[in-house]
C-alpha cells in the first residue's frame, strides 16, 4: 500500500426522474475502470420540485458534475453560474462541470450525435436536406448541431404544433439554416430529395419497443441515411428502412459519444470510446 493512500473517490452521476433505467452508469464506470480513474457515476432519482436542493447538494458534497436528464434539462439552467454558447441556444443542458466553485453547463447530445454522424456512417452534414420526427430535447439539440454544421434544409415533422413551430423559430432566426415545419396528421411521406432522416421522437423506446413511426415506409429512398436516437442495436423503424435499402444509424452511438464528451468535459482525459461501447452494447444483450 501506498504511504500515502486517498480514498476519496471523485464523484459524478445524473439526475432524472424517472432515472432507474437509465443506462449511462454502465458506460461511465466501465471507461473509469479502463483508464484506471477513482470516479464514480450515481444514478440519483431527483423529483422535479427537488432539483434546486439536489444542485445545493452537488456542490456541498463537492461532484465534479452531473448529467441532467427528464425532466429537468432546462430547469436546471437557473441554477447554473455559465452555460456555453450552443446550451445556451438550445435553452437545455445535460452535462454540468464543476469548474473551481462555477456550476458550467453544456448540451452533449446534439453533438454525440453528429459525431456518430460522421465517425461511424461517415455522412457529413454540409448541404444536406433532412427531416426529423420529434420537436423535444433530442430534437433540438441535434437540429442545432446539424444546421451549425451547414445542413442546406432542415424539417421539423411534429404532432404538436406549438413544440414544433417554436424550434423552427429557433433554427430559423438564430443559425441562418432554412428550415420549416410539417404537421404529423396520419401517415406522413418523407419528401423527395431528402438526405437524412431522423427519428428524434421516444417512439420505439421500451417499454414499448415494437412501436413504428406512422411514416410511408415506400418514400424511403435507397441510399437515404436513416437515423434513429432510440439508444438500442435496432429499431422496428430502422428495420422498416433497411427494407428499403436505407443506410442506417442506431443511437447507441449518440449516447456513447456524448457520454464520451462529458467524460472528457470532467475527467479531462479522452474517453476510451471502446470500452464504454462494448460496457454499453453487453448491458442492451447480455
Ligand atoms: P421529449 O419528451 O422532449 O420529446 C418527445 C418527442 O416525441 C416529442 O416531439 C413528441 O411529440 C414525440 N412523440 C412522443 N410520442 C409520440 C407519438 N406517439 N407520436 C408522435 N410523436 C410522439 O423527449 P426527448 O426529446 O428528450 O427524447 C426523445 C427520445 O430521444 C427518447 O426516446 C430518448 O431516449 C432519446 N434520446 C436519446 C439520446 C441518445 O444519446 N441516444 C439522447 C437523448 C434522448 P409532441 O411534441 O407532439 O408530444
Amino acid at each position: 500500500m501506498s504511504s500515502n493512500p486517498n480514498y476519496k473517490e471523485e464523484l459524478v452521476g445524473v439526475f432524472g426522474h424517472p432515472v432507474a433505467e437509465n443506462p449511462t452508469v454502465v458506460m461511465q464506470e466501465a471507461g473509469f475502470r479502463a483508464l484506471n480513474l477513482n470516479w464514480r457515476y450515481l444514478t440519483i432519482e431527483v423529483y422535479p420540485q427537488d432539483l434546486a436542493a439536489a444542485m445545493q447538494g452537488l456542490r456541498a458534497l463537492n461532484m465534479r458534475g452531473i448529467n441532467l436528464t427528464i425532466p429537468h434539462k432546462v430547469a436546471v439552467l437557473q441554477y447554473l453560474d455559465e452555460v456555453r454558447p450552443d446550451a445556451a441556444l438550445m435553452g437545455a443542458v445535460n452535462t454540468v462541470v464543476r469548474v473551481g466553485e462555477k456550476l458550467v453547463g453544456e448540451n452533449t447530445d446534439g453533438k454525440g450525435f453528429m459525431r456518430s454522424l460522421t465517425g461511424d456512417a461517415k455522412v457529413e452534414a454540409r448541404g444536406k436536406r433532412v427531416a426529423i420526427l420529434g420537436a423535444g430535447g433530442a430534437a433540438r439539440s441535434i437540429s442545432v448541431e446539424l444546421a451549425l454544421a451547414g445542413a442546406g434544409r432542415i424539417t421539423i415533422v411534429n404532432r404538436g404544433e406549438e413544440r414544433g413551430r417554436s424550434l423552427v423559430d429557433l433554427l430559423n432566426a438564430k443559425t441562418g439554416v432554412k428550415a420549416d415545419f410539417v404537421r404529423w396528421q396520419g401517415t406522413w411521406s418523407v419528401p423527395d430529395g431528402t438526405d437524412i432522416l431522423i427519428n428524434a421522437t421516444s417512439i420505439g423506446l421500451p417499454p414499448k419497443a415494437a412501436e413504428k413511426l406512422d411514416i410511408e415506409y415506400e418514400t424511403i429512398a435507397p441510399g437515404m441515411v436513416v437515423c434513429d436516437v432510440i439508444p438500442a442495436p435496432t429499431t422496428p423503424f430502422l428495420e422498416e428502412a433497411k427494407e428499403y435499402e436505407a443506410k442506417t444509424l442506431d443511437g447507441l452511438g449518440m449516447l456513447v459519444y456524448q457520454g464520451a464528451i462529458a467524460f472528457k468535459l470532467w475527467t479531462g482525459r479522452d474517453a476510451p470510446v471502446e470500452a464504454m461501447h462494448q460496457a454499453l452494447a453487453k448491458a442492451f444483450n447480455p
